[in-house]
């Protein structure tokens, strides 16, 4: 359940909050009650991931009538996760997983700025779908509209892109189920290019009129019915399709690895969701533009995915379709800490203690991914029963980091 915290002024709207209000760092609860301000503003639903984040907060749903804010949106347009289960279980994986780590890293290019040359987009086959992925002609047609000044000359670039992991905190990862079921799960999203439209635009935001008094400059608003708004919706709904294709291309690299060693394996029907994002949605006959900003669509019978951290296990949920909160549930466990201050606070034997059991790096580069610089993603799930119904819990056994 949730608590209504106020807005800052009689006109904002109410801030339906479904973590617990004390826990809420204040710059956080500084940056909902600034969005909860804005005159377009028609709710704000937090989820118990939240944390600050730029201009608004990681872990929300902002829904507006007739404006977005492309920083709101962020730089990661359709960040998001996918999973899918296969018919493999534990006792078939071998001991040393080690090999399979590696495997994945050789056929998924991961880590920043990373290129493919040698895949055949009409080839790809999500796992668990009956025909190849449709629609590339019709995606590349889109992305020779796309704004000008970002893409002249580069779509050699982006599509050697597709189908690649990139840096952070995006991951690939094979898991068991409480049955012993082997899952294979990642994160990604639009690459180099959903960063490129998505700075252009929060740029051009920042110069018009209606932005020129706000509490903070990352909150400027395109409206409906302008040019920049149509450029803006044009650019983030490509690259959220970019997204979409992007996780798909590599759960098929990811599945093919698999394939190799195990030829009879089979593929239930992958689920893929973003989490940053934005979607046309209608709520008691109010049209609005719900971003979902760390956090998944949950309306009734979604199936989502929600990750907890590199040691800690992840879940595969159903939406219960609470309107409250704009059919939404958290994208994760969420940050507790900056990198920084997890680099701080803890060694790389922290990090070892903390992924016991999970093949995966364990230098100082991936320190502050450390599990114990997130929230506990049991408390995490705790308070959104009201939003999401569990589906499967997961443990990961690899997990390779962009
Ligand atoms: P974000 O999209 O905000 O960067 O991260 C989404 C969520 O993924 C985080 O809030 C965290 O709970 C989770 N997460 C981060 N790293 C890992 C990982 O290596 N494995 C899993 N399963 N979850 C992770
Ligand atoms: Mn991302
Ligand atoms: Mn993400």
């Amino acid at each position: 359940m949730y608590t209504t915290v106020p807005g800052p002024t009689e006109q904002s709207s109410p801030i339906r909050m479904w973590a617990e209000p004390e826990s809420v760092e204040p710059q956080a609860l500084e940056q909902l009650r600034n969005v909860a301000a804005l005159p377009w503003t028609h709710g704000v639903a937090v989820m118990p991931d939240v944390h600050r984040g730029i201009g608004a907060t990681v872990g929300s749903v902002i829904a507006m009538k007739g404006a977005v804010s492309p920083a709101a949106v962020g730089v990661d347009i359709g960040c998001g996760m996918s999973a899918v289960k296969t018919s493999l279980v534990a006792d078939q994986l071998p001991d040393d997983l080690s090999k399979l780590r590696t495997r994945i890293e050789q056929a998924v290019p991961v880590g920043r700025g990373v290129h493919h040359k040698d895949v055949r987009l009409e080839a790809v086959q999500e796992p668990g779908a009956k025909k190849p992925l449709r629609g590339w002609h019709e995606f590349w047609q889109g992305f020779d509209e796309l704004e000008r000044t970002v893409t002249r000359g580069k779509r050699g670039r982006v599509s050697e892109q597709m189908g690649t992991l990139g840096g952070g905190n995006h991951f690939l990862e094979v898991n068991l189920d409480a049955q012993g079921g082997v899952w294979l799960m990642l994160h990604s999203g639009s690459r180099g290019i959903g960063n490129q439209l998505a700075a252009h635009h929060i740029e051009v935001a920042r110069t018009l009129p209606q932005n020129q008094d706000l509490p903070d400059p990352d909150l400027a608003v395109f409206l409906a019915d302008t040019p920049q708004m149509a450029a803006y919706r044009r650019d983030l709904f490509w690259a959220q399709e970019y997204a979409r294709r992007n996780r798909a291309v590599m759960l098929w690299l990811f599945a093919e690895v698999l394939r190799k060693e195990f030829p009879k394996v089979t593929f239930d029907k992958a689920i893929s969701c973003h989490h940053n994002y934005v979607a046309e949605e209608t709520y008691d006959g109010v049209e609005v533009l719900v971003t979902r900003k760390g956090a998944i669509r949950a309306g009734g019978g979604d199936l989502g995915i929600i990750p907890g951290s590199m040691g800690t296990g992840s879940y595969i949920v159903r939406g219960l379709g609470n309107a409250a909160a704009f059919n939404s549930a958290s994208h994760g466990a969420g940050r507790l800490m900056s990198r920084n201050q997890a680099r701080k606070q803890f060694t790389v034997e922290d990090l070892k203690k903390q992924t016991k059991g999970v093949e995966c790096r364990k230098d100082p580069g991936v320190v502050d991914e450390i599990p114990g610089a997130y929230k506990d993603i049991r408390s995490v799930m705790a308070r959104q029963t009201d939003l999401v119904e569990i589906v499967a819990e997961l443990k990961q056994v690899v997990c390779v980091k962009g």
